[in-house]
């Protein structure tokens, strides 16, 4: 609605009115008086401006006014051909990251950088020297020569798309790069590109005038209105209107281009101002539910069917002093039905962790593994064939889905509901459009989003935060998958609607099979729907236990720390709550021993040399209970001493004189 203010506003009116003026001359002209432009009289050559013809006549007596108005046609044509050349090869450039990827594409963006650097009119004089003199000649001349621009402007507004969770999603799902820039990233910047390209015609317009007026474009008999000004300079003196009158019409045509572009632009700024966009994410909290209840909702398979195995993970990124290890070593196996869960702080490299699993990362990041196996397929190996490729992914897009944390970027916005979750079952299921249409209904109903037919027709804006989360799971299923990988799928929910994402991951091990690695921060989320829970901490597992065993199981001191950071029932109000002293290590700042040692409180002088091993738990009725801790937590007296709040006063000193927290 504020875009269409914008539009109704005085430059919105101006600007609508001289480009309809512009395009009903461009149509109308040619058809009423294009033979009256041609007819030529030999009694009124070169005659002055008079009533019968007010900008006169040229040299073989055919009126002046009038091959202007039919000229502009031609002008336009050409002018928007030479746009609509410069537009397709910008985005073909601008996409090279995506198409080829990021090392050729660098390659590709830095030759378009180059040629930006040069003026756009000496590129296309330069390009129709070479492409020879004539209309078709010069709107390739033209279009080529404004490319560059368009490539680095898409090539921005591209890098933006990627990044969203949709498209890594899309990705998961197996789509190819083109259906990727195709179906999912040129939609979302066809926007800015159509605002760039219309004030961009304004400017092939004047450089085609420019062109035509240099005897390089538009040839004999045919006319443009560069050419018209070209023959108008030859009588300047003696009648300037002849020049003037297309040159007038070459200001005012560009003026139109110009000015729609301004509106454009200003209304879809309108319309993208953060406020209009709905969905704004709930406050996060805590849900604490008895253990008795997930364990009584779940179903957990037995483990022996392993559908995914990974071992020895590593993944490292570019840091100024050489490759630093964000993932170091990371082993973890996943049974038909198993529930997994992965918890730590931020940056201890459990989200990069099942991003390398559903091989969502891409350089600068390095990913290494001893063995990545998924339903038997070793995804570590590189794809030497086009058909090996399209088997793996299909497998990973069929079998495999992810659920990201904040479903607003999961959803292309510019697509519906109902038709983002059919592609799923269109790609992967072969099914006809009706039968994945309905499917996705149905799958949507089975999230419990009321009214789903309805539903289904409306766009990710249109859902509420909870629904469009339900929504990304359901969209998981749509193939079926055997392993759902959950990012945080409840960390941007408010407690109702989390409890509801926890009971449908439930639901879908239960009724469905599926097994499920859950990311969190939270334990005790994590707690609720998983059988084992995988502890973090600065890139490398310290710990994995059984959850129902979590609370009194759990050995390592960094597990009791984020245990006791999460208050229950019979947390004490007026006691400080329970934090973590210090900042998590950065990948970069990962000391010698044990990385947790500068926070823990039973650190020794060999945990600050030797780095422990995950070993498995001495004394531990589970026997896939394994921790690394030289000093493993096992007497009440340290749990007390692991799990103790620290007071402000006690939290160390950073170099920089700031008090930790
Ligand atoms: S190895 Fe030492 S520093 Fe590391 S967690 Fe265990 S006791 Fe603490």
């Amino acid at each position: 609605m504020r875009a269409l203010q914008t539009l109704r506003g005085p430059l919105g009116i101006c600007a609508v009115i001289m480009l309809a003026l512009l395009l009903s001359t461009a149509v109308l002209a040619p058809l009423l008086w294009g033979d009256a432009a041609e007819a030529t009289n030999t009694s009124d050559l070169n005659a002055p401006p008079s009533a019968e013809h007010p900008v006169g006549t040229d040299a073989l007596g055919r009126d002046l006014l009038l091959r202007t108005l039919v000229a502009t046609r031609l002008t336009i044509v050409l002018a928007l051909g030479a746009t609509g050349i410069a537009l397709v090869i910008g985005v073909v450039l601008g996409a090279a990251p995506l198409l080829l990827g990021r090392r050729l594409g660098r390659i590709v963006i830095a030759a378009v950088n180059i040629a930006v650097a040069f003026p756009g009119i000496l590129l296309a004089l330069f390009m129709s020297v070479i492409l020879g003199v004539g209309e078709f000649a010069a709107m390739w001349a033209i279009g080529i020569a404004g490319a560059p621009s368009f490539a680095r402007f898409c090539q921005t507004l591209i890098a933006g798309i990627v990044e969203r969770d949709f498209v890594a999603a899309a990705r998961t799902a197996g789509q190819g790069r083109v259906r990727i820039l195709i179906r999912h990233v040129l939609p979302n910047i066809a926007e800015p590109l159509i605002v760039n390209a219309t004030i961009a015609a304004g400017s092939a317009l004047l450089t085609f005038a420019g062109l035509s007026f240099l005897g390089l474009g538009v040839q004999a008999p045919a006319y443009d209105w560069g050419r018209l000004m070209m023959e108008g300079l030859s009588r300047i003196y003696l009648n300037p209107l002849a020049a003037l009158a297309p040159g007038i019409a070459v200001v005012l045509a560009g003026l139109a281009f110009t000015l729609s572009g301004e509106v454009l632009a200003k209304a879809y700024a309108v319309e993208t101002l953060p406020g209009a966009v709905s969905g704004a994410r709930g406050r996060m909290r805590r849900l604490r539910e008895s253990r008795a209840h997930a364990r009584s909702a779940a179903a957990p398979g037995d483990g022996s069917d392993v559908v995914l195995e990974v071992r020895n993970l590593r993944v490292s990124l570019p840091g100024a002093h050489g490759a630093v290890s964000a993932v170091r070593g990371v082993s973890l196996t996943l049974g038909a039905g198993d529930a997994v869960g992965i918890v730590g702080e931020s940056g201890s490299g459990k989200s990069l962790t099942a991003l390398a699993i559903a091989q969502l990362l891409e350089e600068p990041l390095r990913v290494e593994a001893d063995t990545i196996r998924f339903h038997g397929v070793e995804l570590t190996e590189p794809d030497r064939t086009v058909g090996a490729k399209r088997t793996r992914r299909r497998l990973l897009g069929a079998s495999l889905a992810m659920v990201f944390q904040d479903p607003m970027t999961s959803f292309n916005p510019t697509i519906r509901m109902g038709t983002q979750l059919a592609e799923v079952s269109r790609f992967h299921g072969g099914m006809t459009w009706k039968q994945a249409r309905e499917q996705a209904t149905a799958r949507l109903g089975s999230v419990r989003i009321p009214s789903p037919e309805q539903r289904a027709r409306q766009y990710p804006h249109e859902f509420s935060g909870g629904m469009r989360q339900r929504a990304m799971i359901a969209m998981g299923l749509m193939a079926q998958p055997t392993v759902v990988i959950a990012d945080e799928p409840t960390t941007a929910l408010d407690v109702t609607v989390q409890k509801q994402v926890l009971d449908l991951l439930t639901a879908m091990r239960r009724e469905n099979g599926v097994a499920v690695l859950l990311i969190s921060h939270d334990v005790a989320v994590v707690r609720q729907v998983t059988d084992r829970i995988v502890v973090m901490y600065a890139g490398r597992i310290v710990e994995e236990v059984s959850s129902d065993d979590l609370a009194d199981a759990a050995r390592h001191p960094y597990t009791r720390a984020l245990i006791a950071a999460v208050p229950d029932m019979t947390t004490d109000r007026d006691a400080p709550l329970a934090t973590i002293p210090g900042r998590p290590v950065g990948p970069a700042d990962v000391p010698a021993g044990c990385a947790y040692a500068a926070r823990c409180p039973f650190a020794s002088a060999r945990c600050r040399q030797d780095d422990p091993a995950l070993a498995p738990a001495a004394d531990s009725a589970d026997p896939r209970h394994r921790v690394a801790c030289w000093h493993p937590v096992t007497s009440a007296a340290d749990v007390e001493r692991a799990e103790a709040p620290v007071p402000t006063a006690a939290l160390p000193i950073t170099a920089a004189g700031e008090r930790r927290s």
